[in-house]
């Protein structure tokens, strides 16, 4: 049973926009997909976010009169409360693109902006794995490692749109590892699907036992192996394979995997003594490893935090898998359309 008011969401990434038409409720009514082709400038970029939403309206089957509001999300870096994207580092060439400006011209409807992670965390809250918390972290598993804060509907984006960029914490302090950002120690250097392939490599390198020499990461970490195969041993894809060795009882997967558990436990820990929230929730691809690796966070989390806030608070993976982005973005949409109903 579709609710009104509807709304439109809009999840950019660095290679595809994803969208949809998203109902009161929460749930979409349509679900697109095109390449973002950010290389063709940001009059191009902007066209190209035009005919998502559009896209995403007419596989609705709805007319345009029927849609009370539009979100759209990107990554950073970007001025969220001036609804521009400045300059991503995975979106080259664009620079300072209006966004919401532009949206809310073209289409003549109130239009909200917002970071992708944090749309994500937005769309947990509202119609996922955090529905019915009071507040939410989602830290979203992939290749670096996005979060997002929700605390009693409010998106934690900080005064100078840099908020809840929790994969960027310091979990070691010396001699830490180096971070996609630049600088060492940070989360995301220990627990991404990127970090534990190079890790993997690493020990490969080293002559470590394991079953993983048979394979691709094993293959590419020989003294032959040129720059870009190695570069693409980086492939986050390939992270499943040291969870699968894991599971079977390979010591060096298992290494890897429990020391990525520890270090997502820390960040969880960190977080929880910081805004002390309902549930901490995991998305993104590196969820595929099922129960084994959430039971290792869960029991490091115990063992780390304040008693109360390790008995309460509820550490669980995320529900909307790709879909979060853009319901988030439609969620926000509708937040903004359910505040100016209020405010009148
Ligand atoms: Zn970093």
């Amino acid at each position: 049973m579709k609710q009104r008011p509807f709304f439109v969401g809009i999840d950019v990434g660095g290679q595809s926009i994803k969208g949809g038409v998203v109902d009161d409720a929460g749930q979409p009514l349509s679900e697109i997909d095109l390449p973002t082709e950010a290389f063709g400038g940001n009059d191009h970029f902007l066209g190209r976010i035009d005919l998502a939403v559009e896209r995403a309206i007419v596989a609705a089957g709805l007319p345009l009169s029927e849609i009370s509001g539009i979100g759209v999300a990107t990554p950073g870096t970007m001025d969220i409360q001036g609804g521009l994207i400045l300059e991503p580092p995975n979106m080259r060439p664009l620079k300072n693109v209006p966004v919401r400006e532009h949206v809310q011209q073209r289409f003549q409807l109130p239009t909200t902006f917002q970071n992708d992670a944090n749309a994500a965390a937005y769309g947990e809250f509202w119609a996922g794995a955090g529905r019915g918390a009071n507040s939410i972290v989602l830290f979203t598993l992939g290749t670096g490692i996005g979060c997002g804060i929700i605390v009693r509907d409010m998106i934690i984006e900080g005064e100078h749109s840099h908020g809840a960029e929790v994969g960027h914490i310091v979990v070691q302090m010396f001699d830490g590892r180096m971070c996609g950002c630049g600088q060492p120690g940070h989360l995301e250097a220990y627990a991404s699907a990127r970090s534990i392939v190079k890790r993997t490599k690493e020990l490969l390198i080293s002559s470590r036992e394991s079953s993983l020499r048979s394979t691709p990461i094993g293959q590419l970490s020989g003294p032959s192996a040129s720059p870009a195969e190695v570069e693409e041993t980086l492939d986050a894809r390939y992270a499943g394979l040291v969870f699968q060795a894991a599971a079977t009882g390979d010591a060096l997967a298992q290494e890897i995997v429990e020391d990525a558990a520890y270090a997502l436990a820390v960040g969880a820990v960190n977080m929880m003594h910081t805004i002390n929230p309902d549930r901490i929730l995991y998305g993104g691809g590196m969820t595929a490893a099922g129960s084994p690796l959430l039971s290792r966070i869960q029991h490091h989390v115990h063992r780390l935090a304040f008693p109360v806030p390790a008995q309460k608070t509820q550490i669980l993976y995320a529900e909307l898998g790709t879909k979060a982005g853009f319901i988030g973005s439609a969620g926000c949409a509708r937040r903004a359309y359910v505040q100016s109903i209020k405010a009148t």
